[in-house]
């Protein structure tokens, strides 16, 4: 166990939470703080990710008084809240986010996409720590930049401690009626069975310190094993976009491993598996020269765990949630090609085939695994007979137009953060198909449920 705790990668965490909460300007906050403390060479904001390396943690958490002497090199953080890049960040199955933020706003308590953030890392099976946001909202706070929280709370008057402690007290019932246990942190206690309760505010960053100190002291203190660095790749795609004079580039978070510029690699395409050479590795410049914009640093190599954006050519039919591969010098590259269809095949295996069941289209490998493990669950059960990736065309409806004579209610497409054709729209109206339409899958559900109630009255 010593040797590999001295070979620890960062952990790699996402940050949840339902809309205006203060997911982005949480990740602001960090970031920004960092940089007035004059350190701006130190943090890189990497594509789709920013890595924090440990000096900054252990300069940010200094008044805590932790003794922190960090065993990990440091903290990567996914930069695009919600849940396309936690649902994303998977690999066969399980998830690759070792520890989640679900930012809960203490004046709001929890609202329907924390719940929806609560039953995703219920069903990936994901530690996270609650920030309670927004403290500085509490009436008459008294601000304490950048102050740990407990200092905090010492400074305020007796009226906004109560304030706190029932805000407090109402959300930890909230979290009890989702069967969660939750706690105020405390950085001595062992709490096994509890989820912690970190109060920060995004804005002049109180609670910030414990919020990164506990992020980095759970992982490295629970996860030892799964954090300990292996030399083969394993590298997901987060996103696929095109950028200009770049053409379509994917962003990818590499968990393992080396990725080396020149590299052949696989990915899984909709039309079948893409085979590429890195052109480039790139990550944004460090943070003082993000004003000169569009411009990026190259790298000949790069370790995980990190955060890379991969131009090469052939990627436009990538799809977001797949692995990456690397064809090593003594690989088949038709092996390593199956194996990269395997991934997707797999989820497309998991449908019914009885041939009776709704349709169901999401934007990427990732949703569509999430949303087929959803409609499984014994308190949805929607049987699902076809499945696709991407925006919803004229064939879609017509596969799903198929139900129309054996069970009318299946007639349906569960379209979840895709678009749809105008032509789609117009030939579901002519046939009779339903096509619902949403970004929370719990909204998708509501929806057909609905629908089914009304067909049965
Ligand atoms: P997101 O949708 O979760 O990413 O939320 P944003 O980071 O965009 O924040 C939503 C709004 O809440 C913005 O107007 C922020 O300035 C504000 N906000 C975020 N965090 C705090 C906080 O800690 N205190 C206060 N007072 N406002 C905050
Ligand atoms: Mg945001």
């Amino acid at each position: 166990p010593k040797e590999s705790e001295d070979n620890l990668r960062s952990p790699i965490c996402c940050i949840m939470g339902h809309v205006d909460t203060g997911k982005t300007k949480l990740l602001d906050c960090i970031r920004g703080t960092n940089v007035q403390g004059g350190e701006a060479g130190g943090i890189t904001q990497q594509i789709g990710a920013t890595y924090f390396p440990a000096e900054n943690i252990r300069e940010r958490t200094k008044e805590l008084k932790a003794d922190v002497k960090l065993k990990v090199p440091g903290l990567l953080v996914i930069d695009t809240p919600g849940h396309e890049s936690f649902t994303n960040l998977r690999s066969r199955g399980s998830g690759l986010c070792d520890i989640a933020v679900l930012v809960v706003d203490i004046m709001h308590g929890l609202e329907p996409q924390t719940i929806e953030s609560l039953n995703l890392l219920k069903m990936r099976n994901t530690k996270f720590i609650v920030a309670l946001n927004k403290v500085d909202r509490l009436y008459g706070w008294k601000t304490c930049h950048n102050a740990p929280i407990e200092k905090a709370m010492k400074q305020q008057s007796r009226d906004v401690k109560k304030q706190f402690e029932t805000q407090l007290v109402q959300i930890i019932t909230q979290f009890k009626e989702q069967g969660l246990n939750t706690e105020l942190n405390n950085m001595d206690k062992e709490m096994r069975e509890t989820y912690r309760i970190v109060p920060t505010s995004a804005i002049s960053g109180e609670g910030i310190p414990d919020l990164l100190l506990v992020l980095t002291k759970l992982t490295e203190k629970t996860m030892v094993e799964n954090l300990t660095y292996r030399n083969e790749v394993q590298c997901t795609v987060l996103e696929v976009k095109v950028i200009e004079g770049l053409g379509t580039t994917i962003d990818v978070v590499l968990v393992n491993g080396v990725l080396h510029e020149g590299d052949q690699i696989v990915v899984c395409g909709i039309q079948g598996p893409i085979v590429t050479s890195i052109r480039a590795l790139l990550t944004p410049h460090p943070m003082n020269e993000l004003r000169v914009k569009g411009t990026y640093q190259n790298h000949r190599a790069i370790k995980g765990a990190q955060g890379i954006k991969i131009t090469a050519s052939g990627l436009e039919h990538a799809i977001a949630g797949a692995a990456l591969y690397v064809v090593g010098p003594h690989d088949d590259l038709e092996e390593v090609k199956e194996t990269a269809m395997g991934d997707m095949k797999s989820v497309l295996s998991r449908i019914d085939k009885s041939g009776e069941g709704v349709c169901v289209q999401a934007s990427t490998l990732g949703s569509l695994e999430t949303l087929l493990e959803f409609l499984k669950t014994p308190e949805v059960n929607i049987p699902v007979r076809g499945i696709s990736i991407g925006t919803v065309h004229k064939k879609d409806v017509m596969k799903a137009s198929v139900m129309l004579e054996k069970k009318k209610e299946f007639a349906t497409i569960l379209a979840f953060d895709v678009k749809v054709t105008p032509e789609a729209w117009k030939l579901a109206d002519d046939l009779g198909v339903k096509i619902f339409m949403a970004d929370i899958i719990y909204h998708l559900f509501d929806q057909f449920k609905g629908y089914i109630n009304n067909l049965k009255e």
